[in-house]
């Protein structure tokens, strides 16, 4: 499989004014056209920093892929780094001026005399026309690597990317496999946890096997390299089965399955809606369950954050509301400790289950753990007492 590198160009980038999203798109991209992503940098308009990352990576990878820079003003400096990076010249190229007049024709305009800059190319580079904008884009070889220098504004790139970079890689590069990834979504659980069910399959080489944890949520990608998607699958599938049997009911969903509306087709198929009460930390927890479901949840204000109020309270509300469940939150943070504390409360026409978990982790991550912890709650109670519908 060959093996690229994504080098995405401009300053604004490094600012942080503008997200690099072209560097997510171009990874996706190459993934599943089986192109191995070794690494991917950003880089300041600058052509001489340019030109240094150029050769490093040159000198890595198969394929170089650089977006942006590709502009009519002095700042777009990705021609002249090229250039430097192959050590020749730039030369006029006849073919690609035309190219932009008639670009610019059809928009009714004239090209400035500024455009002319986007009509030189190293020498030895090759012009890629670009229909969907004004920047020409262009590729070049240094050494082995193929380079391909794409504009930076991503409907243009992408456009380029699939239409013009992938049929030449296509021809050049035997190109017959994917890398395609399943990711399992565990909660209720820690990271370390998850690591030690699934140790083993970390060490593999292909599939792979990763975690990723986020508040009250731990990934776990399965990723395989194959000949084709249906190989894929089938290298993914039983790690997949091995590791579901490992963890049992953590793991509540894969790939765009999320919590939220994993807790509503349990709802739905139980037939029941949730009322759910708390201090206002249960705001976010509301607001994405309503965003699926608006009809199967209620939510109860309450100016009390006592558990055992709000249990109640939450009792009382649910002979009206038949069939329903409550969900009871309350957030605390005690300062002495530095831990912050949630109280949940399921609570049926039976005894209400409380639960309580404490959370360390950085403060800015405590409502969105609040949040998957208590969804998780819910999912994990419905499982366990499900209505006598089912
Ligand atoms: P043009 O001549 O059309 O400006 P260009 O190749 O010179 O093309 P840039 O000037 O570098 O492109 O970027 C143009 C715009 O594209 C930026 O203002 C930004 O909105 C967007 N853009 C550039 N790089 C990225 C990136 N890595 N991710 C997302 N958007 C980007």
């Amino acid at each position: 499989m060959p093996v690229a590198e994504i080098i995405a160009i401009g300053t604004e980038l490094l600012l942080g004014e503008i997200q690099d999203t072209n560097t997510h798109y171009l990874a996706r991209a190459l993934r599943d056209k089986g192109i191995d992503v070794f690494r991917a940098t950003l880089v300041g308009d600058n052509a001489q920093r340019i030109s240094a990352l150029i050769r490093e990576a040159a000198a890595r990878a198969d394929i170089l892929i650089t977006t942006g820079g590709l502009g009519p003003t002095v700042d777009d400096p990705t021609r002249d780094a090229i250039a430097l990076a192959m050590g020749v010249e730039s030369k006029f190229e006849p073919e690609l001026w035309r190219q932009i007049e008639t670009r610019y024709a059809r928009m009714g305009r004239n090209p400035t005399e500024n455009n002319k800059r986007q009509a030189y190319l190293p020498l030895g580079a090759h012009g890629i026309e670009n229909p969907v904008g004004t920047a020409p884009a262009f590729w070049g070889k240094i050494g082995t690597a193929w380079v391909f220098c794409l504009p930076g504004v991503p409907r243009e790139m992408e456009y380029l990317l699939q239409n013009a970079v992938f049929p030449l890689l296509e021809e050049r590069f035997d190109l017959y496999g994917t890398i395609q990834a399943l990711v399992l979504h565990c909660a209720g659980v820690g990271e370390s946890q998850v690591d030690e069910w699934v140790g083993d399959f970390e060490t593999y080489p292909n599939p792979t096997v990763g975690l990723a944890a986020h508040p009250g949520i731990v990934d776990i990608r399965i990723t395989a390299k194959a000949a084709s998607l249906a190989e894929a699958g089938q290298m993914i599938s039983p790690i997949a089965e091995q590791i579901r049997q490992r963890i049992g009911d953590a793991i509540f969903g894969q790939d765009d399955d999320t919590l939220e509306g994993t807790v509503i087709d349990l709802l739905r198929a139980q037939g029941r809606k949730l009322l759910i009460a708390g201090d206002g930390s249960q705001s976010a927890l509301f607001d994405r369950l309503a965003a699926i479901d608006s009809h199967a949840i209620l939510r109860i204000e309450s100016g009390e954050n006592q558990i055992q109020f709000l249990s109640k309270a939450l009792h009382r509300k649910l002979e009206g509301n038949a069939p329903a469940v409550g969900l009871a939150v309350s957030l605390t943070q005690s300062e002495q400790a530095r831990r912050n504390r949630l109280e949940m409360a399921f609570i049926t026409d039976l005894d209400p289950i409380i639960e309580t978990r404490q959370y360390g982790g950085p403060d800015g991550n405590i409502p969105e753990w609040a949040t998957n912890t208590a969804l998780n709650f819910v999912r994990i109670s419905l499982l366990s007492h499900p209505s006598d519908k089912e």
